[in-house]
Parts: C-alpha cells; sequence; structure tokens
C-alpha cells in the first residue's frame, strides 16, 4: 500500500475519533507509526531526564512530589512498553508481517489496526487474554 492510498482509505467506519497517548487522532493507521515513535522516543527522554535530575531524597509520606515522580515512572514504563510496540509493528511492516496477529497468525481486523497501529494480537487472541488477566 502506499501513502496515497493509506490516506484516501477511509473505509474504517470507526464510530468517532480516537486518540493515543499524544491525543492525536489516527486515522491511517501505519502511515502514522513512524512519527509516534519519534512522538514516544522524545516523551521517554524527556521524563528520563526529568526523573534523573530530581536526586531521591528520603521519602516523606504523601509528598505530593514524590507521588507525582512515582506517576512519572509508571508513565515511563508504559512509554517505554509502547515504544517497544511501535518497533515491533514497524519490523513487522519491513518484513511484511504487519497486521498479522502473532497467537493464532489471523490478518488483524483495519479497523483495530486503525485504532491501536501497534497491536499484536487480534480482537479474539486479545479479547483471551483480557479475560485470562481478569480471571
Ligand atoms: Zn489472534
Amino acid at each position: 500500500m502506499d501513502l496515497a492510498d493509506a490516506e484516501t482509505g477511509d473505509g474504517c467506519g470507526l464510530p468517532g475519533p480516537f486518540r493515543l497517548a499524544g491525543g492525536r487522532i489516527v486515522k491511517g493507521g501505519k502511515v502514522n507509526l513512524g512519527t509516534e515513535l519519534d512522538q514516544v522516543r522524545a516523551q521517554i527522554s524527556s521524563l528520563q531526564s526529568a526523573l534523573d535530575d530530581k536526586p531521591d531524597y528520603g521519602l516523606g509520606e504523601g509528598d505530593p512530589a514524590i507521588t507525582r515522580r512515582e506517576l512519572d515512572r509508571a508513565l515511563l514504563e508504559q512509554l517505554k512498553e509502547r515504544a517497544a510496540g511501535i518497533e515491533h509493528a514497524l519490523s513487522a511492516m519491513a518484513d511484511d508481517e504487519y497486521g498479522v496477529c502473532e497467537q493464532c497468525g489471523q490478518s488483524i481486523h483495519p479497523d483495530r489496526l486503525a485504532v491501536l497501529p501497534d497491536t499484536r494480537t487480534c480482537i479474539r487472541c486479545a479479547r483471551a487474554r483480557e479475560s485470562e488477566k481478569v480471571g
């Protein structure tokens, strides 16, 4: 698929705008992944340096600065996972394996890819995994 195809392909039929971490609305799915990765990496490095800057001074209970730090750390982990997911998706694209569920090998629905361009599993496998987690 070339860029022109991706941009004009509006057959995703999504019920509304979907937002990813950066608050950006994604329509084209894979054409945006490279940009997404750049943004996530930028967020990671700024968070990382913010976290590196502050010394780990003694923990005061309920200190908002510490809570903030914990949140930043959690966010940093999420961003790293996200970056890894995007990197994986990009390399899958390079290998022409993009959009194939790594659990069952079926192709992932384009609607799902439009919302979660870096997903590795189809909706069925994702749901199966979710219910495992809950149970
Ligand atoms: Zn699957």
